[in-house]
C-alpha cells in the first residue's frame, strides 16, 4: 500500500495548485492502492467518496498547500475509518472482570492471552487468571501453562476430559475464591468458522456473562480476517478485536476494513512473538505507517518509557546537532536493552523498510555485551571522536576488549549507519513538528 500511495504523494505534494483533475486523479490511485492492499470493497468506496468530497470542496486551510491538504484528508479518512483510541479494558464492579478469547485456529489467541495477563499485571496492577479451554489440542493447554510459567502467572485447567463451559464457570469461582481480578479464557479455535464453535461459544458466553469478548485475528490474512470477523461479531457480538502479527503485514488491508465491517474497535495490537509485544492500537499511528510517514510517534513513546525525559531531551538535541558520540552510545545501551529489539525499533523509523543498509544496523542482541566491551576499551577521546581510530587503535582496542578487529569496524560500521539515521530520523521529526504548527 505505501509504495503506492507514496509515489502518488510525492506528484502532488510538489504542486502549489492543485485541480480537480488532480483530486481526481488521486482518489484513483488511492482507491488501486487500497484494493491493491485488501481492503474491503465497500470500505473503498465510501472513503474514496468522503476524500472526492472534502479535497475538492471548500475545506482548503490557508497554510497548507492544496496538495498537503488532499493528504491531509487522505490521512484523516484512513484514521476516522479505523476509528478512535480504544485500548480500554473494562472493568466488572463486580470482580473478576472476565475475557473471553475467541477465534480461528493460529490467530494467537493463546499467545495473547499471555500478553494481555501481563499487560493487565504490568500496566493495571492486576491479577489475572488464565483458563485453558482448548481441550480439543492437548498441547493447547501446556502452550498456555508454559505461558503461565514464563510469566509466573496462575493457569487453571482441568484438563481434557471437562467440558469447556464446565471449565470457564469454574474458573470464576476459583478466581473469586482466590481474589484473581481478571480472568482471561483461551478458548479452542477452528480452522475455519464453524457451527460447532460457535455454539460452543455462545453456551460459554451465556455461562460467564463475559465483560469483554476480544476476537483475535491475523493481519497477515487481510481480508479473511475482516470476513473471519464479520461472522464471529454476527453471532456472538464481540466487544473488541486484537489485531496480530502486525509485525508481519505489510498492507495494512485488514487494519483498515476491520472497524468498517464490524463497527467494533481494534483495541490491541501484536507486534512480535514475546510477552511484552501488544500494543494499545493507534489508528492515527497505523494511517501514518500505512501513508509510509513512520511511526515516529510510538518509537518515541517507547524511548519515553525507558528513558526519562531530560535524557530523551538530550539525546535529541545530540540527535540533531549530531554530536551524538560512543559515550552517549553506552549510557544508552542499558535504555537500549530495556526497550527492546533493535531491528523492532529500528523498523518503526521513517521508510525504514527501504532503507539501504538496514541489514548491517540490525545489531544481534547477543553482541551487546561484545560491544560494551569494545567501546569500554577505547579512550575519552576515541569516544568523542570515532574518527581518529586507525588501525593501531582498532588493533588495542580488539585486544583490550577481547574481540576482533572486524568486530570493532562492524561496531564503528554501525555506529556511522546509527548516525545517519538519526539524522534523517530528527529531520522527519522536524517536518512533522511543522505540519502540526501549522492546523
Ligand atoms: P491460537 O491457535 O489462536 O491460540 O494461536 P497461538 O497463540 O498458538 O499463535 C500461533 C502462532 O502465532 C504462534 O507461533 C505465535 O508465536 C504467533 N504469534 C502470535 N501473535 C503474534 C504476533 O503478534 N506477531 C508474530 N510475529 N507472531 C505471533
Ligand atoms: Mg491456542
Amino acid at each position: 500500500l505505501a509504495e503506492r500511495l507514496q509515489s502518488t504523494i510525492k506528484k502532488i505534494t510538489g504542486k502549489g495548485k492543485v485541480s480537480e483533475q488532480d483530486v481526481k486523479e488521486m482518489a484513483r490511485e488511492v482507491r488501486l492502492a487500497l484494493l491493491e492492499a485488501d481492503v474491503n470493497y465497500k470500505v473503498v468506496k465510501d472513503l474514496i467518496k468522503r476524500i472526492r468530497e472534502r479535497a475538492v470542496g471548500q475545506e482548503v486551510m490557508e497554510s497548507l498547500t492544496p496538495g498537503q491538504q488532499v493528504i491531509k484528508v487522505v490521512k484523516e479518512e484512513l484514521t476516522e475509518l479505523m476509528g478512535g483510541e480504544q485500548s480500554k479494558i473494562a472493568v466488572s464492579d463486580r470482580p473478576p472482570t472476565v475475557i473471553m478469547m475467541v477465534g480461528l485456529q493460529g490467530a494467537g489467541k493463546t499467545t495473547t492471552s499471555g500478553k494481555l495477563a501481563n499487560l493487565l499485571r504490568k500496566k493495571h496492577n492486576r491479577s489475572p487468571l488464565l483458563v485453558a479451554c482448548d481441550i480439543y489440542r492437548p498441547a493447547a493447554i501446556k502452550q498456555l501453562e508454559t505461558l503461565g510459567k514464563q510469566l509466573d502467572m496462575p493457569v487453571f485447567s482441568l484438563g481434557t476430559d471437562t467440558n469447556p463451559v464446565e471449565i470457564a464457570a469454574k474458573a470464576l469461582e476459583k478466581a473469586k475464591a482466590d481474589h484473581h481480578d481478571y480472568v482471561i479464557i483461551d478458548t479452542a479455535g477452528r480452522l475455519h468458522v464453524d457451527g460447532d464453535l460457535m455454539a460452543e461459544l455462545t453456551e460459554m458466553k451465556e455461562k460467564v456473562q463475559p465483560d469483554e469478548i476480544f476476537l483475535v485475528v491475523d493481519a497477515m490474512t487481510g481480508q479473511d480476517a475482516v470476513n473471519v470477523a464479520e461472522s464471529f461479531n454476527e453471532q456472538l457480538d464481540i466487544t473488541g478485536v486484537i489485531l496480530t502479527k502486525l509485525d508481519g503485514d505489510t498492507r495494512g488491508g485488514a487494519a483498515l476494513s476491520i472497524k468498517a465491517v464490524t463497527d467494533k474497535p481494534i483495541k490491541f495490537a501484536g507486534m512480535g512473538e514475546k510477552l511484552d509485544q501488544l500494543e494499545a492500537f493507534h489508528p492515527e499511528r497505523m494511517a501514518s505507517r500505512i501513508l509510509g510517514m513512520g511511526d515516529v510517534l510510538s518509537l518515541i513513546e517507547k524511548a519515553q518509557e525507558t528513558v526519562n525525559e531530560k535524557q530523551a531531551k538530550e539525546l535529541e538535541e545530540k540527535m540533531r546537532t549530531m554530536s551524538f558520540t560512543f559515550d552517549d552510545f553506552l549510557e544508552q545501551m542499558d535504555q537500549v536493552k530495556k526497550m527492546g529489539p533493535l531491528d523492532e525499533l529500528i523498523s518503526m523509523l521513517p521508510g525504514a523498510n527501504k532503507m539501504k543498509g538496514l541489514k548491517n544496523i540490525q545489531v544481534d542482541e547477543k553482541q551487546l555485551s561484545h560491544v560494551e566491551a569494545i567501546i569500554q576499551s577505547m579512550t575519552k577521546q576515541e569516544r568523542q571522536d570515532p574518527s581518529i581510530i586507525n588501525s593501531s587503535r582498532k588493533k588495542r582496542i580488539a585486544k583490550g576488549s577481547g574481540t576482533t578487529v572486524s568486530q570493532v569496524n562492524r561496531l564503528l560500521k554501525q555506529f556511522n549507519e546509527m548516525k545517519k539515521m538519526m539524522k534523517q530520523m530528527t529531520q522527519v521529526q522536524k517536518g512533522k513538528k511543522k505540519g502540526k504548527g501549522m492546523k
